[in-house]
């Protein structure tokens, strides 16, 4: 059966690695050809998700930010933000951050930090190198009311209620109600998609998954394997199968 809404992962699920590879537009193509929206759930910050919304003209809504932010087009086709957080919560992430940088003078925020509205990121690398730096500045986030996690590159740290499922969820009630979740499908590979796997019925993980696997506690029903399934050519393929 086609999904009625194809949810997906960007870095790593979309993309090859770090590469835009043609099967990304196969699944661009795929989503035109059997009318199912295409909704990207990504990690990457608001400016991405304008990049994205700008030049594919295939999607209609990226939501950023691991969840932080939806951008969908207005009716004279720019990018529009809803971020799902609420105003305080920016405030208060920005008021944080500047008394973080300001009490911990060696550590910069990452360079993608830049286009970010309700999250913010940090290196990894440089926090790994000093773990008692590492633990004061969790100390600092959690004595200030501020919620974090680590990718395998970024400890990231927003104020509110983010996941990518709580994102999910109020975009699906606001835009596309009229679909039941359950006939959705998610793509997704790594640490931040498992709020998806968690909560959401059908989700599949491309096969590059296997590097996270151990440090999932939820993980997807469907875990496609093989180097022919990696990324978005397991996206692709799965979606094909889905079409006999
Ligand atoms: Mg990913």
């Amino acid at each position: 059966m086609i999904p009625k809404i194809i949810f997906s992962d960007f870095d790593g699920t979309l993309t090859k690695g770090t590469e835009f590879t043609p099967r990304f537009f196969d699944i661009l193509d795929y989503s035109k050809a059997h009318s199912v929206p295409i909704v990207i759930v990504t990690g990457r910050s608001l400016s991405w998700a304008h990049f994205l919304i700008t030049h594919f003209s295939a999607l209609d809504f990226v939501i950023a930010e691991g969840g932080g932010v939806l951008v969908r087009r207005d009716e004279n086709g720019n990018p529009i933000d809803e971020p799902f957080v609420e105003r305080k919560n920016i405030k208060h992430l920005e008021v944080s951050t500047k008394g973080l940088l300001k009490k911990f003078s060696n550590i910069s925020l990452s360079a993608d930090s830049f286009g970010r509205l309700t999250d913010r990121a940090i290196e990894l690398s440089d926090l790994l190198l000093d773990i008692d730096l590492f633990k004061s500045v969790k100390k600092f986030l959690e004595k200030d009311n501020i919620n974090f996690s680590t990718s395998n590159v970024h400890l990231n740290f927003w104020s509110g209620n983010v996941s990518k499922y709580n994102a999910v969820k109020i975009f699906h009630e606001k835009f596309l109600s009229e679909v039941s979740l359950d006939e959705c499908i998610y793509f997704g590979d790594s640490l931040n998609d498992e709020s998806m796997f968690r909560y959401f019925e059908n989700s599949v993980g491309v096969s590059s998954i296997k590097d996270v696997l151990s440090k999932l506690e939820y993980r997807p029903p469907i875990i496609l394997t093989g180097e022919e399934n990696d990324g978005p050519d397991g996206v692709y393929n799965h979606l094909l199968s889905l079409l006999k």
